[in-house]
């Protein structure tokens, strides 16, 4: 039983290490896509500020769907 708690615990925190991937968005009203890269042609264009967030956050608190260029 402590060696399967010990798994557990082992696996939490493994997770919890895993890098999250990050995606760029462009910080401007008209912009409604998300990036795979910095380099991308659509955020390029970008006159405003490029911000880095997680996919989850670009999705849900930016409504923003992926870049057809780069996705
Ligand atoms: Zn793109």
């Amino acid at each position: 039983m402590k060696l399967f708690i010990t798994c557990i615990l082992l696996l939490f925190s493994f997770h919890a290490r895993t890098p999250v991937a990050n995606v760029y968005i462009c910080d401007s009203k008209g912009s409604k896509a998300y990036h795979s890269s910095k380099t991308c042609r659509g955020i390029k264009i970008c006159k405003h500020q490029v911000l880095e967030v997680t996919l989850k956050e670009a999705t849900d608190v930016y409504k923003r769907i992926a870049c057809k260029i780069c996705y």
